[in-house]
């Protein structure tokens, strides 16, 4: 391996001590505590695994966490009626409504119930808009993790060819309009795109959101690239024993760690990341809901 590893884990370490600091300052100078309020609905064991490490990574941030937990048949209206109270709740500044919903559940009009303003995963349709038009937003949280390790690694990014794989509203998209901040030069790729391979021979950055394991290979990668993985597959791993898997990603690491200047690996990657900046997101939430300066660091 020639690539700098990005070790996402220890960063989200350090994101998650700004937050805790973050919020010792607000419970100080100002007497609050931020609160991010968690619902799930459903028994969706993926689902309630995120919601466990996000209950528990708010509470060792010194932040209050709300969880709520609503059976697989709650009606869309009983659903919404909760959403509109956590509006209406001063102690709640973040609200995150655990995707995915069941069916009978329409989730753009659960996602749309949200106050903006508490909307931590950016994914109301104002918070789009305005990361769309350049203007100050709540980012939706794993593209926001892998901006904050880009600068991280690069510092500025300005010039620099990115392609995005995977066109998703909550990873694809809002990652291409944040490296259009940073003034890269951005291609979203998809599943139509007709040449894919030469299209990733073309990034210094390449950010794979596909789910697809180790589709991309070190010779799609053009040398000295930075690679963001944000897929995560559970795939056999007949090695560990019968029945056992492990996690990859969407682009095999040993070949495109050979290649690439720097890699995010998975496990260790940009999953970490995500849930501390879902903590970032709420302090900055609090922030603004309080006319409090907002946190250096925390957001973009
Ligand atoms: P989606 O399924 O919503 O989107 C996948 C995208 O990949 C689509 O735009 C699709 O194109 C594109 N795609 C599919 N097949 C190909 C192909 N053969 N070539 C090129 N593009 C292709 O996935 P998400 O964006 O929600 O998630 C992507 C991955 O990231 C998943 O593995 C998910 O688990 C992971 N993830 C990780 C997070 C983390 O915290 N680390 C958070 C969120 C997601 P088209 O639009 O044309 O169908």
């Amino acid at each position: 391996m020639t690539a700098t590893r990005i070790d996402g884990k220890a960063f989200a370490a350090t994101i998650r001590d700004r937050v805790a600091q973050h919020v010792t300052r607000l419970k100080e100078d100002h007497g609050i505590t931020p609160g991010l309020a968690v619902v799930l609905v459903g028994e969706d064991p993926a689902s309630q695994v995120y919601v466990r490490n996000k209950g528990k990574q708010t509470h060792e941030a010194g932040m209050q966490s709300f969880e709520h937990r609503l059976p697989d048949d709650t009606p869309e209206a009983d659903l919404l009626a909760l959403v509109e109270t956590l509006n209406g709740d001063p102690a709640v500044h973040g609200i995150l409504v655990q995707l995915p919903l069941p069916g009978h559940i329409d989730a753009e009009k659960v996602i749309n119930t949200i106050d903006p303003a508490k909307d931590v995963d950016g994914f109301h349709i104002l918070n789009v808009g305005l990361l769309g038009t350049g203007q100050k937003s709540m980012v939706p949280c794993t593209p926001l993790g892998c901006l904050m390790m880009l600068r991280e690694h690069h510092g500025t990014l300005s010039g620099l060819e990115a392609v995005v794989i995977g066109r998703s509203n909550i990873v694809g998209k809002p990652m291409a309009q944040l490296l259009l901040g940073e003034s890269c030069t951005v291609t979203v790729a998809h599943s139509r795109t007709r040449d894919l391979a030469e299209t990733v021979r073309r990034a210094d950055i390449v950010i794979a959101a596909v789910g697809r394991p180790e589709m991309v290979p070190g010779d799609w990668i053009k040398p000295g690239a930075t690679v963001i993985d944000v897929g995560i597959n559970r795939v056999p791993a007949p090695e560990k024993g019968e029945g056992k898997t492990r996690l990859v990603g969407d682009c095999d690491f040993e070949s495109c760690a050979e290649v690439a200047g720097a890699i995010t690996p998975v496990p260790g990657g940009v999953g970490p990341m995500t849930i501390a900046c879902l903590l970032a997101n709420t302090v900055t939430a609090c922030c603004r809901a309080q006319g409090i300066a907002e946190p250096e660091g925390l957001t973009v």
